[in-house]
């Protein structure tokens, strides 16, 4: 995800401010124009731009912050802030109610990956415990039932269309009625899209919009299209009530960018990214999280989460005690590769984990980082009590160094590169010393 570089980018340009003497104008315009590049170059709408730095600006007001103030932290948290309120429309969408018969009717244009979203949409809420259904209400597009017929089938889910029926408005109506009665509570429907935005398409969709009443219209867009997001999601705004923004295939080399400026466009919440064309590449999207994660922060909420799911309920407080003290030693790096290797799917977890995601393991190789815990932990396996539970780099001389590379079978640079990962990890979590640990759910922004 090409999000992920503009992450970085930003990030860097936050460093570089860190790593002046002193924060003046120059230095906080010098960081302020990174981060506007970076921006512009992800395809993020240059007005959203312009107002995020002229935000930033006013709040953080070099000659009004007296000395002592950590102007450092005050530029970074105003820019996580302002990153979160272009992505956060400030209202929450529509939910639908287990057991309560709800209808959600998609949007986009052809080849947005609508039909495929629509099924991956029931096919969360099924594994979750909802009865969905999905109503084929697309007559425009050959075989667009039978797409949707199949996937629906390959999931289990129930669904409705025509072969004959050539009025989307009577199939989304005879589908919504039937799937009342048969008391589902989530009733998707798909409808037509088109190569581009034209009146016909939009005059169908408030045709179907106004016979169907759905309870959310969400909109579905191509991570991929550029600057061009901006314009086709007020389109389609314009057109029906849309709800809430799903973002396909950012997976793909897409710069994402794009998916801020819908959120502006329709002034309506991200509520799910797709990230691969299999039924659970479907991720539900929380700003929070998102942006501290794309500035390289860790996602702490997602951790806690899965911190709860994994690491038994009485060793959590210790934990979390020792991490907030600052003491990371080999033992606490072990427990924790025991646990992400018991957690998977791996790789969201690690990007979760603040300093654990991009390079102990970088997306799409998997399966060779958790190759090398399981080297890491082979050779920790052969590390004394005082070793493993010692924080000080130093006692690792380099006669200890051989006698873990002979007893587990390793060679003594890989001993060396396990200890330079430590020592990385290390700095990391040191800044976590004195950090106030959130509880579950609860999100710590810096
Ligand atoms: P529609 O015309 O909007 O209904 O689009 P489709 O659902 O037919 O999807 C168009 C193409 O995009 C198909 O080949 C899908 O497999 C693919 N697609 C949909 N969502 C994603 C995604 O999140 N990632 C990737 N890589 N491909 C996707």
């Amino acid at each position: 995800m090409v999000l992920a570089q503009l992450g970085g980018s930003i990030s860097r340009a936050l460093q570089q401010m860190s790593n002046a003497t002193i924060i003046d104008e120059k230095v906080l315009n010098e960081c302020l124009n990174e981060i506007t590049r970076a921006l512009l170059q992800a395809d993020v709408q240059f007005k959203l731009v312009r107002d995020m730095t002229t935000n930033i600006k006013k709040i953080v007001n070099l000659d009004d912050l007296a000395a002592g103030h950590n102007k450092r932290r005050i530029i970074q948290q105003a820019v996580f802030n302002e990153l979160c309120k272009i992505l956060d429309p400030g209202k929450p969408c529509f939910t639908p109610k287990k057991g309560k018969p709800s209808v959600v009717m998609f949007v986009g244009l052809q080849g947005s990956g609508k039909t495929t979203t629509c099924t991956k949409y029931a096919y969360y809420h099924q594994k979750k415990g909802w009865k969905p259904a999905l109503v084929c209400a697309d007559t425009f597009r050959a075989g667009a039932f039978d797409q949707l017929k199949q996937n629906a089938t390959k999931a289990k889910i129930p669904f409705y269309g025509s072969y004959t029926e050539s009025d989307p408005v009577k199939i989304a109506v005879d589908g919504v009625e039937t799937f009342k009665k048969e008391n589902c509570d989530l009733i998707i429907v798909d409808t037509s899209g088109r190569h581009k935005q034209e009146a016909a398409l939009f005059e169908e969709m408030r045709q179907v919009a106004e016979a169907t009443k759905p309870d959310l219209v969400i909109f579905v867009m191509d991570s991929s299209i550029g600057q061009a997001a901006f314009d086709q999601a007020q389109a389609f705004k314009q057109s029906v009530a849309v709800g809430a923004v799903i973002v396909t295939k950012m997976d793909g080399h897409a710069k994402g960018g794009g998916a801020l400026s819908a959120v502006a466009a329709t002034k309506s919440p991200v509520i799910f990214i797709g990230t691969g064309e299999h039924m659970d590449e479907f991720e539900v999207f929380d700003v929070k999280p998102f942006v501290s994660r794309l500035l390289g922060m860790g996602d702490w909420s997602g951790f806690m989460d899965k911190i709860q799911e994994v690491v038994p309920m009485d060793q959590q407080p210790e934990l979390l005690q020792k991490l907030s003290e600052g003491h990371f030693t080999l033992r606490i790096m072990y427990e924790q590769f025991q646990n992400i290797l018991k957690m998977g799917p791996i790789g969201q977890v690690f990007s979760m984990l603040p300093g654990f995601s991009a390079e102990l393991m970088p997306k799409g190789r998997e399966k060779e980082s958790q190759a090398k815990i399981k080297r890491y932990m082979t050779m920790m396996d052969s590390m004394t009590n005082e070793e493993l539970d010692s924080s000080n780099p130093k006692l690792m001389t380099d006669s200890r160094i051989m006698r873990i590379a002979r007893g587990s079978g390793r060679q003594v640079h890989e001993v060396m590169e396990m200890m330079e990962e430590y020592k990385r990890l290390t700095k990391i979590w040191s800044k976590m010393k004195g950090l106030k640990i959130p509880k579950k759910g609860q999100m710590s922004a810096l």
